[in-house]
């Protein structure tokens, strides 16, 4: 491992290693700097540029842009970078409602807090605002939300999609102060490519890009999901017994926090009220609930009707791997038959 780069920060030396930015060495070492566009998990392109910083010897520099050097002496506060940064914050939120009362992120808001810290004035907005220029409200997709309203054009998204997703389903568009975000066509999301993985709206920070119906969970439990023999790790959060919500795990080790959309959005089938809790048996042609021990005794009757290739069994991912296991040696061992398959493979 290579040496690491000592700075001095605010008057505190800190040690990051050699090609850390200098957003990220004063962020990890607990100083707060002011930043929209930069996450930890993608590449930096120092677009919103309020993270600017002081470092001695230079102008007032982008710090998410910078890497650390040896020795390099840095100032995150003053009067000069307060004013620029509030200039850079204004540009970026010049057609920006600031509708926080009806606006999903409230309180969970990165532009929240960033206008609080830096302030802007906003007289010298009003005055600059486009009140003509407005975004239909994207509803298209079943599981979130994109009000571009609300998008400070930071390019998370984008980059997002592409670099951790590994797809290209949305870039910017049009230019000036028309800069949006959209998809080949200017169509709606679901007229897209995207596979609803929800990984640019987990980063988003601001309320553009929005789960819909989202309840926060009382408490989470870390869990594998369901879906898949990928094994993606889960915090699936609830509210009593009642499943509201579904992430990540950070770092898990077979998916290092990612999850598709099924991890991400479809457990509501488990307190879904049309979900099956007795077993159906079909009576002159109506399906009519019947008790464990009637259905189990009709399979086990019917299974000895059926030898070798006339049988077959279909799988479930959604059952553990012991079952599984038990279900091929059943098919193998007992029926006579490799014709076995899975719906993890389809
Ligand atoms: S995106 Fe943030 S600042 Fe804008 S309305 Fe929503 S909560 Fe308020
Ligand atoms: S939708 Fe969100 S993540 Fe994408 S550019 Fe706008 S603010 Fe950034
Ligand atoms: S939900 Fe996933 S696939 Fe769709 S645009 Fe976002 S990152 Fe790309
Ligand atoms: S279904 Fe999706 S989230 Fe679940 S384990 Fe498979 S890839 Fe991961």
């Amino acid at each position: 491992m290579s040496e690491l780069v000592t700075l001095t920060i605010d008057n505190r030396e800190v040690k990051a290693a050699p090609g850390t930015s200098v957003l990220r060495a004063a962020l990890d070492n607990g100083i707060y700097v002011p930043h929209l566009c930069d996450h930890k998990d993608l590449t930096s392109v120092g677009v919103c540029r309020v993270c600017l910083v002081e470092i001695e010897g230079r102008r007032p520099t982008v710090s998410c842009m910078t890497p650390v050097e040896e020795g390099m002496v840095v100032h995150t506060a003053s009067e000069d970078l307060d004013k620029t940064r509030k200039i850079n914050l204004e540009l970026l939120v010049l057609n920006h409602d600031y509708d926080c009362q009806n606006c999903a992120q409230n309180s969970k808001c990165q532009l929240q807090d960033l206008t609080r810290y830096i302030g802007i004035d906003e007289e010298r907005i009003n005055a600059m605002r486009d009140p003509d220029l407005s975004w239909d409200l994207d509803q298209s997709n079943p599981y979130y939300l994109r009000d571009m309203n609300r998008c400070v054009r930071c390019g998370i998204c984008v980059r997002t999609c592409e670099e951790v997703q590994g797809d290209e389903c949305i870039d910017f568009a049009f230019r000036g102060i028309e800069t949006t975000i959209s998809v080949l066509g200017d169509k709606e999301i679901l007229d897209s490519t995207c596979t609803t993985c929800g990984e640019c709206v987990v980063r988003c920070p601001v309320g553009a890009l929005v789960p819909r119906n989202a309840i926060e969970p009382t408490y989470e439990v870390e869990t594998v999901c369901p879906f898949c023999g990928c094994g993606c790790g889960i915090l699936v959060g609830a509210r009593g017994d009642k499943i509201v919500s579904s992430r990540g795990i950070p770092d898990y080790p077979s998916s290092g926090g990612s999850l598709c959309v099924k991890g991400r959005y479809g457990l509501g089938f488990v307190n879904s009220p049309e979900r099956l809790t007795t077993p159906l048996i079909r009576k002159d042609g109506e399906l009519v609930e019947a008790s464990w021990e009637e259905a189990l005794s009709l399979v086990a009757e019917k299974l000895g009707q059926y030898k070798g290739d006339q049988f077959a069994t279909i799988a479930s991912a959604k059952c553990t791997v012991e079952d599984n296991y038990v279900i091929q040696k059943f098919t193998r061992a007992v029926m006579g038959t490799n014709n076995i398959d899975h719906c993890a493979r389809l």
